[in-house]
């Protein structure tokens, strides 16, 4: 049977450090980058006798995720035990939840720009979503560290709240997990809860993957995927094991319930384990720790939702008249939305900005290799710069001139800087005067022109801009000479 016989069933589990002050189950701060094992206490250490103490604000930032993301909530929910020994977490088990979660339910909606860049022209199921199983909240361990002879364990790491979002079989294809991961990351960068970086550890992934064909109602025998470092090696990983799972059945060797690691530079897959089933660990509820009422998180949690990014989307096609494309390169980060708000609030062109801060400003800050956050020029010196080019004070190419000074120098105004450079609007006199020689010395372009052929004023155009040295304005030309033509 052809590959294309065969359907992927793809179900993602992703794991999200919550920006708190301070850890799950005791009050060390949770902090990157600070020397090993000195963030510390004999909760997180797991010794012997300490207790748990449940962190609230860990609690509330995953039901503020739930509901945008439109799960429910158990009127209780409580703490279970996961055993299993490893070095990194000493207790031997793990404090997680087990059949009754903080969300069940909800849904990921893929967003068109999340998509690989290469398959955003054909995306199989636009406007599709991803449904979610549950999202609870456990601790993360410490942090080991594999040296050619001996490791090392960091226990800084370990305790900080980790949110785990369990995602149904729904997605179909290596380029709509990509999207996933990307919508996903939007939405939990939007709701403030985490940065979400898969590059640094922050949000990290495990794929389970199975492939059936197409006729068959059954799912295939699932492989569990590890050690997925970026979303790009996610893509690299699925696309390799869908392959390698499809030669398999052709071959007529069953699949096995496993889980296997994504070996990057090798670009392939390797088994690590027969899988262990959920029964294997033995989950109880946790003695230490009471189970929760949910009733007064989410009363505290409503009123204080954040938009989400297809909401703002919509909200800019409307409020601004922006394209659909335009809102939704705008909403893709959060930080960029807000200025692009912040520049197109007072203006009278909020259609102007977005292509001002979609074309210049973000091919300015990439060849700085600079964050939207760290941009020089301020929301508002944009606006008033989109204005200079709107009223004809300055052509579009002196106001691009003006652009980039303004990005060496913040603190000037776009107003002063087209002064300085000479940037006066031309007096109108003068440039009637340049309108009519081009008129008189283009006859051919001129009759086409009144035979009803737009373009060939562009060629006119052009000449009186050469001839003004770029100091008329082309929109303000084009009309005089249309006018003069055709009467
Ligand atoms: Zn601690
Ligand atoms: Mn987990």
């Amino acid at each position: 049977m052809p590959a294309t016989d065969y359907i992927a069933s793809i179900g993602l589990e992703v794991h999200v450090q919550l920006k708190t002050e301070s850890k799950m189950f005791c009050a060390c701060p949770v902090r990157f980058g600070a020397a090993p094992n000195t963030l510390v206490c004999p909760v997180c250490l797991g010794l012997p006798g300490a207790l748990p103490k449940l962190n609230a604000g860990a609690i509330e930032r995953t039901l503020v995720v739930g509901a945008l993301l439109g799960c429910g909530t158990p009127e209780v929910v409580k703490w279970d035990r996961k055993n299993y020994f490893y070095p990194d977490m000493p207790k031997n088990y793990q404090i997680s939840q087990f059949d009754l979660p903080l969300c069940l339910g909800g849904a990921v909606p893929l967003y068109e720009l999340a998509y690989p860049k290469d398959a955003q022209k054909e995306i199989a199921n636009p406007g599709k979503s991803v449904r979610l199983t549950r999202i609870h909240l456990e601790e993360d361990v410490a942090k080991s560290t594999h040296h050619a002879a001996y490791t090392t364990i960091d226990f800084n790491r370990a305790g900080t709240p980790l949110m785990e979002i369990v995602s149904e079989p729904d997605i179909e294809s290596p380029e709509e997990a990509v999207a996933y991961l990307n919508s996903l990351r939007q939405i939990l960068v939007y709701s403030g809860v985490s940065d979400a970086d898969m590059e640094k550890g922050q949000m990290r992934c495990d794929v389970n993957i199975s492939v059936r064909p197409r006729d068959q109602e059954e799912l295939g025998t699932k492989i569990e995927l590890k050690n997925l470092n970026s979303v790009s090696a996610v893509r690299r990983a699925i696309h390799h094991e869908i392959g390698r799972q499809i030669a398999e059945v052709e071959a007529a060797r069953p699949i096995q319930q496993a889980t296997w690691r994504w070996n990057d530079e090798v670009g392939q897959t390797e088994l690590m384990r027969l899988k262990e089933d959920a029964h294997d660990y033995r989950y109880f509820p946790d003695p230490d720790l009471l189970p929760v009422r949910t009733a007064p998180f989410l009363d505290r949690i409503r009123g204080q939702l954040p938009e989400l990014p297809h909401d703002k989307v919509a909200r800019f096609e409307e409020s601004y008249r922006i394209t659909h494309y335009d809102a939704s390169v705008l909403a893709s980060d959060r930080a960029l939305a807000d200025y692009y708000e912040a520049a197109a609030a007072g203006s009278s062109a909020p259609k102007k900005i977005a292509n001002w801060v979609i074309n210049n400003l973000l091919a300015e800050l990439k060849a700085r290799a600079l964050s939207i956050g760290e941009c020089p020029v301020a929301p508002d010196a944009l606006a008033s710069l989109v204005d200079l080019v709107e009223s004809g004070t300055v052509s579009n190419n002196q106001g691009k001139e003006v652009f980039a000074h303004l990005f060496e120098h913040p603190d000037e105004s776009p107003a002063d800087i087209a002064k300085a450079k000479g940037f006066e609007p031309a007096d109108s006199g003068e440039i009637d005067a340049i309108i009519d020689e081009v008129v008189a010395a283009n006859p051919g372009p001129v009759d086409d022109v009144r035979g009803g052929n737009d373009k060939a004023a562009n060629f006119l155009v052009g000449q009186v801009m050469k001839r003004s040295r770029g100091k008329a304005n082309p929109k303000q030309v084009t009309e005089t000479i249309l006018a003069k033509i055709r009467g």
